[in-house]
């Protein structure tokens, strides 16, 4: 029996990889009766047959598991956002880092075209909130090494409003990928009917990226209303340090007295923007229609 991690599915075969040799691997019929679909992404049990075959036996436990792109135990998302158009609202940001919390993901916020404009504004809101804030370029290639280092050791998947870079930020990672720029957001756009594969890559500094970007402004809202009101707080973790000093335990931080969220937005230890996507997200939350 080996274990390794499954980096490509493709027509019914699934490449294994482990510390020392890659496996082209069948799933055998239990998977099927199990509704049990292995996914990329996913830690695997196999028994290898002939010289770089064999079949899975079984799934170890996930961490998690997303629909777009189709990919088990992320542990971090970047976000790539810009200040030059098209020009990345605060609130997007905001609904995928909730996304990614919710999920156990690590948030990285990756500011591109730096070299058109540095982001001050957004630079501000994310380093204040205590995430990981890069500023890139794809085009002189700013920021490409310390976004690497952050990485280091995750498996990763780019996501983004349409056009801040995000298949040039993964060109510029790792050349091999030589993706079309611009036709990466296309297919997704009509992704319904395309069944583009996806693919894990190894990066320099042991990061594994997916080699397409993922995630809608319509995926999150479907995650979002699955969360309740009451935990949205802890999905924002510039919020922790005073959530629990508030006079009613039971505090919304919206508009109830003694507030002491309220009072840290007021002394600007938490940035109007995220407060205010905070409310904003209250509302949609806990909204799943059954
Ligand atoms: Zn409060």
């Amino acid at each position: 029996m080996a274990e390794g991690i499954i980096y490509k599915a493709l027509s019914g075969f699934y490449y294994v990889e482990t510390d020392n040799e890659t496996a082209e691997c069948r799933a055998r019929g239990r998977f099927r009766l199990e509704k049990s679909n292995p996914l990329v992404g996913d830690r695997v049990e196999y028994m290898p047959t002939e010289q770089g075959r064999g079949y899975l036996t079984s799934i170890l436990p996930r961490k998690n598991v997303f629909v777009r792109p189709p990919v088990a135990n992320i542990d971090m998302l970047i976000i790539v956002a810009s200040a030059v158009i098209p020009v990345t609202d605060p609130y997007l940001i905001d609904r995928l880092t909730v996304t990614a919390h919710n999920s156990g993901c690590k948030s990285v916020i990756c500011l591109n075209k730096c070299d058109a404009d540095p982001a001050k504004r957004l630079f501000d809101i994310y380093s204040t909130a205590g995430f990981t804030t890069i500023r890139t370029s794809a085009e002189t290639g700013e920021g490409m090494d310390e976004l690497l280092r952050a990485m280091s050791g995750s498996l990763c998947v780019l996501t983004g409003n349409s056009g801040v870079g995000k298949s040039s930020i993964l060109n510029m990672l790792d050349r091999n990928f030589r993706i079309a720029v611009g036709g990466v957001s296309k297919k997704l756009g009509r992704g319904r009917h395309t069944t583009r594969h996806v693919e894990l890559y190894k990066l320099p500094g042991g990061a594994l990226i997916a080699d397409t970007p993922g995630f809608s402004a319509l995926d999150t809202d479907e995650i979002l209303a699955d969360i309740e009101k009451e935990e949205l707080q802890y999905l924002f973790p510039d919020f922790d340090e005073y959530t629990g000093k508030c006079r009613f335990h039971d505090c919304a931080h919206i508009k109830e007295p003694d507030c002491a969220v309220r009072e840290a937005l007021e002394s600007g230890l938490i940035m109007s923007s995220r407060h205010a996507s905070y409310a904003r997200l209250y509302e949609l939350a806990g909204k799943k229609r059954y």
